[in-house]
């Protein structure tokens, strides 16, 4: 399958990856908007959030809950982060792997930015 973070989960192209468990991988954004900038994907291929079946349920759950353990250890749990997922084109999905993005060490605004 033609997939950028497929390639990643399966080592065929490199990534700085941070966590990984039987399910789940997070990795170094190559392109970072943020002090730290992580995205945490499913091991397993789902392109979008509209792809998502009752079954996935569990499996996405452990998207945010692997985002605040790594803002936990990156020490900005308690000053806030954003998480952020992007669903098609208007939504500006560009990679069609569904992914969380983790931001955080600095201060965001609200809608934008
Ligand atoms: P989206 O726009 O789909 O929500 O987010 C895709 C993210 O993937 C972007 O923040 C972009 O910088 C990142 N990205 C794109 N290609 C690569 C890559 O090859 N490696 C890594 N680590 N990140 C990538
Ligand atoms: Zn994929």
């Amino acid at each position: 399958m033609d997939c950028l973070f497929c390639k990643i989960v399966n080592r065929e192209i490199p990534a700085d990856i941070v966590y990984e468990d039987d399910e789940v991988l997070a990795f170094n954004d190559l392109n970072p908007q943020a002090p730290t900038h992580i995205l945490i994907i499913p091991k397993r291929h789902i392109a979008t959030l509209n792809d998502l079946t009752e079954a996935d349920q569990a499996l996405v759950g452990r998207l945010p809950y692997v985002a605040a353990r790594l803002a936990r250890e990156r020490g900005f749990a308690e000053d806030g982060y954003r998480v952020v997922m992007n669903c098609n084109d208007q939504g500006g999905q560009t990679v069609y792997h569904i992914h969380m993005h983790l931001m955080g060490g600095r201060r965001f605004t609200w809608p934008a930015g």
